[in-house]
Formats: C-alpha cells, structure tokens, sequence
C-alpha cells in the first residue's frame, strides 16, 4: 500500500500517487535556508522532516530526486552583506559551505541539487516577463514589479485564505515574510541605495528578484512545471508557497504541486524558534555543549512533523538515553551474531513491518519508534532466556539495517559489524569446516584475514572480530 500523506492544499490525508506513469520517479522540492548566517536547529527540524519523508518514499521503493535551494539573494543577505562591507557572494559564501557541514552531521541525504537563486535570475527575468505580458504583474511607481493577486482567483487556496478578505491594492515589497501583509507581492524590486552593488539588468531597469519568485524559477528549472511534493515549514505556506503557486501556474498553465508538506515549527517555550526572536541555538551551539549530531538529529525527528516541538535540554537528554538503549541493543545483537552460521529463519519477533506501516501513516514516526522500542524490548528478553540463537541475532540485525536505512541513527562508534562480503566468506569457511576440508578452511581464514577480520573457533563456531 503506498504511504498516505497529509495535503496541506487539500488539509487531507492523500494516498500517494506520483506524476511519473511508472509510478517510481519522485520529485521532491524542499526551501532551503537564507545563508545570512548558521541555520539554527528550528530550520533543520524542517530538514530532518524532509529527510524522514524522502528516506520512507525510498525504503517503499520510490526513486527521490530531491532539490533544495539556497536563497542566496533576499532582504537579509544584502543588509548583512553591506553591514559587513562584504560583496554578497562572499559573505553568503561561508555560511553556505557551513549549512553543508551541518547536514552532513546531522545525516541529512544530500540532495541531488543545491541551486542558488543568484544562478537563476535569467529565469526569474523571463517569467516575470510572461507574468507581465499576460495581466498577472504590473509596474509600480517606484518602478518594481508586483503581482497582481486579484488575477489569480485560486490565491489563498492553499493557505485557506478568503481572497475577498486581502487589502486591496496593498503591496508587499518586504522578503520577511513575518511582517508581510496580506496583499500584491513584489516580484522584481526596483534597485535603491541600500542594495549597494547588488543589482541585475532587467526590461524594467536595474533591481534584484523577490524571495518568491526565486523558489519558482529554480523549481521549474530543476525538476520540470510540475512537482510531487513540495515541502517547507509551516511559515512558508503563506505567502512564500502561495506565492509560487500564483507564479509557477500562471506561467505554465499545470498544476505545480501536487502534495503540499509543511512541519509545525520547532519551539521555544512556547514560541516558534527563530533568528527575529534571538530564542534559537545553532547546530553548533548544541554541539558545543557535548551533544552529537545524531543526538540532535534523533531529538528532532521523534515527534510527529504535524505536532510542534518543544526544544529543550531534557530532551536532548532522553534523546540520548534512547540512542543508548538503542546503541546496547545492537551490539548485543552484533557480538552475538558473530558466532552464526548458515541461514535461519527471521525471528517471529522482527518479522513485521510495523516499523514503515507505522509511517505509511503520514510519516507516524512516533508510532514507528514505539514499534522499534517493543521490539528491542521482546528481543532482550529472548536474550535473558537464552532463546534467541546467534542466526536469528543476524535476522534481527538485518531487520535493523532496514529500520535504521530509514532512521540513520546507529552509532558511527561502532566499527565492528561484520560488513557483508566478510560475512560470506565466514559463511563459506563454516560450510567446509562442516565437510571437515582443513585446506578450504584455512585459506578462507586468510582471505578473511586480508580484509582485517579475525577469526576465532570455538564451542559455538566462528566469532569474527575486528584485527
Ligand atoms: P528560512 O531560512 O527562514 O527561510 O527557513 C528555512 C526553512 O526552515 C523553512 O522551510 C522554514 O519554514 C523552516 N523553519 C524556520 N523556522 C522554523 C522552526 N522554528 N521550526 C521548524 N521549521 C522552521
Ligand atoms: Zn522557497
């Protein structure tokens, strides 16, 4: 059964169906960050979010291909560029190499593609262009180009917005979406003094894109007019994705996306984390106090995207606490699978799929983890009573490869799993040890040897460790 997914357009629960005939090919668009400094670990809730959601469409057999871009141009960048006296490039640079870092600790899967809106312009220029020649965009006396909202009746569709309720004739030229009003949105602002340097030629003089329209041009650019799934947090819906619906669609006539994912916000007692607010930590802030990024990554994917998150230092602490349980477990698990041989059935108690069940149901990943936990809870008691054998110890650890495929969550500390082409030739050696062929055996030993594995015979058979 393919995974259902909440619409935020529809406010449904959909059965997921892509665009592709086949039925595998995913394109998933996700908003990055404004690289005006550190993303803070309420944006990487939103990116953990992401990642659970493409990880699960992969272990269910769907081929992802998944953009993020990088607004490299906006409001913040040019206001903190200047205070710098840094060109925008340069200051933007660093901060883009760092969000790189940071998802590489927090395991995030790299996208297939990072575009940053500065290398987009030209595509901007042009469907403001169609925009303009097609009644959705108008000149406005201080020579910016605005959107004229009252030509899109589907606007604040997918907000749920009335549109009769929007301010007529107010216009939007500011890119901090939590200040904006209801109203037109700027699509192309007119150069002024506080852009500096920054600045592109365009039909209706020198200016610079709006936020907006960045993420259409790029999205269309990089996976086609129409997408699957279009992902942020829950302060994108309006107007950042409004906006891109109005543009992409009147531009080409499709229908852009066709599920809408947004994950509440990360909060800090009781208030959305984030830069305006001065209440947020980076990834480095949290690193610095000892935790690692799994810790984070594991503190910010257990609740449900659909439920908001309180941060807070007990809960990096029980995060830790159930990395630990999970951390035992498994190596337990290894150390006694190290002895097995031949093949074995999977243990009646990891032979389910409770786990991706669990988040077939829009992402349910706090019902997952409760499937996880029960199981390490049934699989140690198997243990005490001595009625789980080395071979199904392999069972249930082949079982927590998929699950952890998914969570990307084991231990990085823990070299000593048996990687797989060892694995076959300890299985091979045990199969000649049986027929009593000494030769085979002893070579196989040294073959397993060359790769940096021991071999040790005992009562119970081989134990492999590493050299
Ligand atoms: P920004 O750099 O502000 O455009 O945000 C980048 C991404 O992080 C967007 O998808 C935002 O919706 C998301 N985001 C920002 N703050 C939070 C938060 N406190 N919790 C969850 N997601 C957030
Ligand atoms: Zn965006």
């Amino acid at each position: 059964m393919a995974p259902r997914l909440f619409n935020t357009y529809s406010r449904l629960l959909e059965e997921f169906a892509p665009i592709d005939p086949a039925g595998k090919a995913v394109k998933l668009y996700t908003c990055g960050p404004t690289v005006y400094s550190f993303a803070h670990i309420g944006n990487f809730r939103a990116y953990v979010f992401e990642d659970l959601l493409q990880r699960h469409l992969e272990a269910r057999g769907y081929h992802v291909h998944r953009v993020m871009n990088l607004t490299d141009v906006d409001d913040k960048t040019i206001r903190n560029s200047r205070k710098e006296g840094k060109a925008l490039e340069e200051f933007t640079a660093p901060f883009k190499q760092a969000f790189f870092e940071d998802l590489r600790v927090l395991r995030i899967k790299e996208a297939n593609a990072y575009p940053a809106a500065t290398d987009y312009v030209a595509r901007m220029v042009e469907m403001i262009g169609v925009l303009m020649e097609r009644n959705f965009a108008y000149q406005a006396d201080d020579g910016s180009i605005y959107y004229r909202i009252k030509e899109f009746p589907e606007y604040g569709k997918l907000a749920h917005l009335d549109l009769d309720q929007l301010r007529p004739g107010a216009r939007v030229k500011s890119d901090e979406y939590e200040k904006e009003n209801v109203g037109d949105f700027a699509l192309w602002k007119a150069w002024d003094e506080e852009d500096g340097d920054v600045g592109w030629a365009s039909p209706w003089g020198r200016g610079r894109p709006g936020w907006h329209i960045e993420c259409s041009a790029m999205a269309g650019a990089l996976l086609g007019d129409e997408i699957d799934i279009h992902c942020g947090g829950e302060d994108n819906i309006f107007p950042h994705h409004e906006a891109e619906i109005a543009q992409s669609e009147a531009v080409t006539g499709k229908k852009f996306v066709r599920y809408w994912m947004h994950c509440k916000h990360l909060m800090v007692n009781g208030q959305k984390m984030s830069k305006s607010l001065g209440n947020f930590y980076t990834l480095r802030d949290v690193l610095a106090k000892g935790y690692t990024g799994r810790e984070v990554r594991y503190a910010l994917l257990r609740v449900n995207y659909g439920l908001p998150l309180n941060f807070t230092f007990e809960g990096m602490a029980d995060a830790r606490a159930s990395l630990k349980r999970i951390d035992a477990w498994v190596a337990r698990l290894k150390d006694h699978a190290t002895t097995a041989s031949g093949e074995g059935d999977m243990p009646a108690l990891a032979a389910h799929d409770r786990f991706g069940q669990a988040l077939d149901n829009d992402l349910n990943i706090s019902g997952a983890l409760g499937e996880l936990f029960k199981t390490i809870t049934e699989c140690n008691l198997a243990f005490d009573k001595g009625e789980l054998s080395p071979v199904q110890a392999r069972g249930v650890l082949a079982w927590w490869e998929r699950v952890n495929a998914t969570l990307a969550i084991e231990t990085d500390a823990d070299t000593n799993a048996v990687p797989a082409d060892v694995q076959a030739l300890v299985d091979q050696r045990a199969a000649a040890r049986a027929e009593k062929n000494w030769k085979d055996s002893d070579e196989l030993r040294d073959a397993v040897a060359a790769l940096g594995w021991t071999i040790q015979d005992s009562k119970d058979g081989q134990k492999v460790t590493k050299s």
